[in-house]
């Protein structure tokens, strides 16, 4: 009888996603992991940021969900070049799936990749997908105590995103308390608050994600 263990597993994905990592550093390629539960804000907040880059990125989407390509969809109706992962059924996407994901960006020049992740706080926390940046999104209308029952995918993440803001009069998420847990979690760990959907706070988090790259650049030694 063959025993996996799921550590060795983890091994194998984490030995893929440096690969993956590798790859995109060589092209100069800055890749974001965007991380939150479904119906938190994910592909809205892109939406908004995307009209905020002013042309200062080209950036491409490799969408994962379960099943469906709604979320492509909106993509390509911004003109950005995307690839839906259809994971059927597993709940987060592996560096396996972003490899060969890869091959739908042939002929697409870009210079910033975001994996939207399946709607998902548990498990995409312990997946590596070679990303150089993870950003986790919570809505106001989820609850400030997420950080408190999800520590791992918070701990793990570069940026919190605070979206929905517009509703927060009619919710008890308070705040200060998200942005002090997330202080204790991921103390350098940026903390952004905005209203995708009326183009609140996406300019600063558009500034910051350029100058992330620009980080980026010059720790690669390319720039
Ligand atoms: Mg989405
Ligand atoms: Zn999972």
């Amino acid at each position: 009888m063959r025993i996996v263990a799921a550590k060795d597993l983890l091994k194998a994905n984490d030995q893929l996603a440096a690969e993956n990592r590798h790859f995109l550093a060589a092209r100069q390629i800055f890749c974001v992991n965007l991380v939150g539960s479904p119906g938190c804000g994910k592909t809205t907040l892109l939406e908004g940021l995307f009209r905020h880059l002013d042309g200062r990125l080209s950036p491409g989407v490799i969408e994962g969900d379960i099943a469906g390509q709604i979320d492509a969809e909106r993509m390509e109706r911004l003109g950005v070049p995307v690839v839906q992962i259809n994971t059927e059924g597993m709940c987060h996407l592996d560096a396996n799936m972003i490899a060969a994901a890869w091959d739908g960006f042939t002929d697409a020049d870009l210079d910033l990749l975001i994996i939207e992740n399946v709607g998902n706080l548990v498990c995409t926390a312990g997946y590596d997908l070679g990303e150089h940046l993870r950003v986790v999104v919570l809505s106001v209308a989820e609850g400030d105590d997420k950080l408190i029952k999800y520590p791992a995918i918070f701990q793990r993440s570069n940026a919190l995103v605070i979206t929905k803001c517009d509703l927060l009069a009619h919710t008890n998420f308070a705040v200060p308390r998200a942005r002090g847990d997330m202080r204790r979690l991921a103390p350098e760990a940026q903390v952004f608050e905005v209203a995708s959907l009326h183009d609140q706070g996406m300019a600063s988090l558009a500034d910051w994600l350029v100058r992330q790259r620009q980080s980026f650049l010059s720790a690669t030694g390319d720039n």
